[in-house]
């Protein structure tokens, strides 16, 4: 029986999306065999791949001048890559740093090129994002990177940065949650597991005109422009996570598009925020304005309680509440594919927990 899963990631997908594929799992069409036995080459997974890359540039109106690619690696790769393809020039980019995120993305730059961190909110333990009014932006850098929404601290930045320099995101945890800019951007990076599909799939969006400036000296794999120029098929792409990715852009079209799910998504945190704040049991440490619309963190009074709590839930079918283990407590990932509902009987169960030991 499916339960509810508030897993940060690999996250909960779409029961119709997981049905469908289940239909076409044995033969996909009339093909003859299954869509992870076909040739990344042939016209059929062409067909596939076409449409999945069209309706993600429709959901995020995604404009000429960017290309959308389908890699492998993950986010990690991108702390590396990003560094890799663009720093050669100036040898230096802008990071700004967050949470455990953009931590690790500074980490893995830093071994690459000089990286100046142009705003910080470890200071407070991650409980806020620093204002982009307040970017001490260097004068000479190659790029400005940061992560809008920090997945393990639950900490957002929701405003997009009007800055003159190319702007790089991590948005793993946060893309296709609501409407973007997206011609903001010169590389926006998300892993595929969070709010899309299977792990194994990395999306990437990234203006054309920057991409030509990768660094030429790389080997192909590792050069965006490359991977632009063959349509993400340099090598064997993650097949079978993009064509499930296909059906997952195909499901929040059909839902509503991202302004359906914006709302959905408000809903959600609204009900679980306001919940959180009017309990003197539970409690939410980040600061109002920069609280996830995706991952909410959140403490109970009394930590002994912790593992109560998460036996409880499980008993209950929530499942996956508890906290990355750097921050400890609980945590409620609710990306598109929770529904409503799910929240709701998350909230339920919380009162019900309260009353009894609060
Ligand atoms: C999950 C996550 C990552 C790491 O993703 P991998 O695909 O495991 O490399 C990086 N950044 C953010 C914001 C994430 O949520």
């Amino acid at each position: 029986m499916r339960k509810w899963n508030f897993c940060a990631g690999p996250a909960v997908i779409s029961e119709h999306v997981l049905a469908e594929v289940k239909e076409e799992l044995l033969e996909w069409g009339d093909s003859g065999m299954s869509i992870m036995e076909m040739s990344h080459r042939s016209s059929i997974y062409d067909e596939v791949a076409t449409t999945a890359k069209q309706d993600f540039i429709d959901l995020l109106k995604i404009p000429d001048s960017h290309d959308v690619l389908f890699l492998q690696g993950g986010a990690t790769q991108q702390f590396a890559t990003v560094p890799m393809n663009f720093g050669h020039i100036k040898k230096k980019a802008d990071y700004v740093l967050s949470g455990t995120w953009s931590k690790k993305a500074i980490s893995e730059a830093s071994k690459i090129l000089e990286v100046n961190t142009i705003a910080s909110s470890e200071d407070k333990n991650f409980s806020y994002a620093p204002d982009p009014k307040n970017w001490n932006l260097s004068e000479e850098s190659a790029y400005v990177h940061y992560c809008p929404n920090e997945t393990i601290q639950g900490v957002a930045i929701h405003n997009i940065p009007d800055l003159e320099k190319p702007l790089v995101a991590d948005m793993s945890s946060v893309i296709l949650s609501e409407p973007m800019d997206v011609s903001k951007f010169s590389l926006i990076y998300a892993g595929a597991q969070k709010n899309i599909g299977p792990a194994g799939l990395t999306m990437v969006i990234a203006e054309k005109s920057f991409m030509e400036a990768d660094n030429p000296d790389l080997p192909n794999i590792l050069r965006y422009s490359k991977h632009a120029e063959s349509d993400s098929m340099l090598n064997t792409p993650p097949t079978f996570g993009w064509y499930m990715a296909g059906k997952v852009f195909k499901w929040i079209k059909k839902s509503g598009g991202l302004e359906f799910f914006k709302e959905q998504n408000h809903t959600k945190a609204q009900t679980l925020y306001t919940y959180i704040d009017n309990s003197s049991f539970y409690s939410n440490p980040v600061n109002i304005e920069n609280r996830s619309i995706m991952n909410i963190p959140f403490i109970l009074a009394d930590k002994n309680l912790d593992s109560v709590f998460l036996k409880e839930c499980e008993e209950e079918g929530l499942l996956n509440l508890k906290g990355h283990r750097s921050v400890g407590g609980m945590r409620a990932s609710i990306y598109n594919a929770m529904p409503v509902e799910g929240v709701n009987q998350l909230v339920d169960f919380m009162k019900v927990f309260e009353a009894k030991h609060g």
